[in-house]
């Protein structure tokens, strides 16, 4: 199926550039294109609420050339050297560009008393290297990049508004996107960027905000573009366990940098003997162990330890998770966290070279809907926000070179039937499909009982005429999860984050 609707294309907005997510990827893309190009930031959600505005734990920048191939080797180590090592030397060399942009925007990352900048240590990182701010670092970056957009001229924000379809032209070039909200119906650009993040809502529980239903993803798909590594989906070990949440809170990777220990429902500590990093391995080998412990004492969750640190100490460095663990009546400086593993992190995505180009001309792609090459089957702690940072700058300094003519656009007709779908209903039956055989560690026999499952929503999806955001994010849910089965039995083993066992 080409397009989920025909785009209206009546009362279409002509802008030199379109970019779909108004997060840090969106933002960043949007503040480094050229002042006389006139942008327009489509969102759903208001930068605040975007999944950058959640991130806690930092931004991890390489602290000048004798850091550099140590910052490369923990990133392609942690991303088992399936990585792209080009993209990866690209984004640590380019990480203290970023950063000083980023600090002349407004950004405040927390200092020391003689005013240079703190840096922490997280899972997988040789050294300290994550500029921070308090446990906030996501939603202080989102707020400096966001506040200085909406000064801009050139940057126009299409706010609570639903990106449909990418458009093509009759030569397959991308020309603008189809919209629903309460402004146009579409916009038509020769340039068009996907910023749209990730899949968590693919699974039940995850730390993602309830957007991230990799519509992007699925975008670029229907419109051409190459995806790739789909199979690899980062689930965040530590994510408070607290049944009665719709999004799972996290419990960051910096809580155990600062020396947290995770032990099992006996109070043995567990992570010893699975890796020399221990507590701070990467996520992939920490999520298998908790599952492992949990189906050993047949738990729901295993125990984040603090206990033995600094109560104020604690306070201060993570007021965030001091709160909030607090409303869930856990006083953190005395008592162990609950946590388990949920969705976190796609590392794959839209295919991209280093210039965030997809296969589709004119179609871009940066932050964690692209596929860069630079997370490997297991993304490094700290590493999305630089990689969303450093591609999405990289894209508006492209853009400018890119050819800009678009041919004629023509937009099909099609019958299909009035749809009378209980939609949340199938995005439920996806999410459990996903969650049951497609988590932390996955058979052959339930991967292709999935495919299968999934398959037969979207025969039945496809005949159906769509019209509402659920319907959309419905369609775009299946189609993400197929291509997340499929990647998945396509590789013959385990990698990274795809576990197989049997
Ligand atoms: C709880 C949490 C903590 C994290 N902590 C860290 C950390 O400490 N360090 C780190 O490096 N990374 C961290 N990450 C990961 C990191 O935050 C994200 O990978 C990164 O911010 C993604 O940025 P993005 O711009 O690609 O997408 P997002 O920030 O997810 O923004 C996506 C945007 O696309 C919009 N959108 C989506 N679909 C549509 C549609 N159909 N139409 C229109 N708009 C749409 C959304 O409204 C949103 O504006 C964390 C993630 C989470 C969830």
């Amino acid at each position: 199926m080409r397009y989920l609707t025909p785009p209206d294309l009546e009362g279409a907005l002509n802008f030199h550039a379109v970019i779909l997510g108004s997060g840090i990827g969106g933002l960043f893309c949007a503040l480094n294109l050229p002042r006389d190009m006139k942008v327009a930031v489509v969102s759903t959600a208001v930068p605040k609420d975007t999944n950058s505005g959640l991130a806690q734990g930092g931004i991890a920048i390489c602290q000048g050339p004798d850091d550099l191939e140590s910052h490369v080797e923990d990133t392609l180590r942690a991303g088992c050297g399936h990585n792209d090592p080009e993209a990866v030397r690209t984004m640590v060399m380019e990480s203290p560009q970023v950063a000083e942009d980023l600090i002349r925007l407004g950004v405040n990352f927390d200092r020391r008393p003689d005013g240079s900048l703190k840096l922490t240590r997280e899972g997988g990182h040789s050294r300290n290297r994550i500029l921070h701010a308090k446990d906030s670092t996501g939603a202080e970056i989102v707020r400096a990049l966001f506040a200085e957009a909406q000064r801009r001229d050139n940057i126009h924000f299409i706010m609570e508004t639903f990106a449909v379809d990418v458009i093509t032209d009759l030569d397959g070039n991308a020309a603008g996107v189809s919209l629903l909200g309460p402004g146009p119906s579409a916009i038509l650009a020769p340039h068009v960027v996907v910023a749209t993040g990730g899949i968590g809502r693919l699974y039940e529980s995850t730390t993602n905000m309830r957007y991230s239903s990799g519509d992007g993803i699925a975008m670029a798909m229907r419109a051409g573009a190459d995806l790739m590594d789909m199979e690899f989906v980062q689930f965040h070990p530590t994510a408070l366990h607290s049944p009665s949440s719709s999004r799972s809170f996290l419990i960051s990777e910096a809580v155990r940098g600062e020396g947290g220990i995770l032990r099992n429902p006996k109070g043995e500590p567990f992570m010893e003997g699975e890796h020399p990093l221990k507590d701070l391995a990467p996520r992939d080998v920490v999520a298998r162990a908790v599952v492992r412990q949990m189906a050993l004492h047949s738990s729901p969750c295993v125990y984040l330890d603090v206990t033995h640190l600094d109560g104020g100490f604690l306070k201060s460095r993570f007021p965030g998770i001091y709160a909030r663990c607090l409303e869930e009546g856990i006083d953190i400086t005395s008592q162990w966290i609950p946590v388990r593993p949920v969705a976190h992190y796609l590392m794959g995505g839209v295919l991209t070279d280093l210039w965030g180009r997809t296969s589709v001309p004119g179609l871009y792609a940066c932050g964690e809907a692209a596929r860069t090459g630079v997370h490997g089957a297991n993304r490094l702690a700290s590493n999305s926000l630089l990689e969303a940072l450093v591609f999405a700058k990289r894209i508006a300094r492209r853009i400018p070179e890119e050819p800009a003519d678009r041919g004629p656009v023509r937009v099909p007709r099609e019958d299909r039937s009035p749809c009378g779908e209980d939609l949340q209903g199938v995005m439920d039956r996806i999410r459990r499909i996903m969650t049951r055989h497609a988590f932390v560690i996955r058979t052959r026999r339930g991967l292709q009982e999935a495919l299968d499952q999934v398959e037969g929503i979207l025969r039945h999806l496809e005949g159906l005429e769509l019209r509402s955001t659920e319907a959309f994010e419905a369609f775009n849910m299946a189609q993400v999860a197929r291509a997340v089965l499929s990647a998945a039995l396509s590789r013959p083993g385990s990698l990274g984050s795809h576990w197989i066992e049997g």
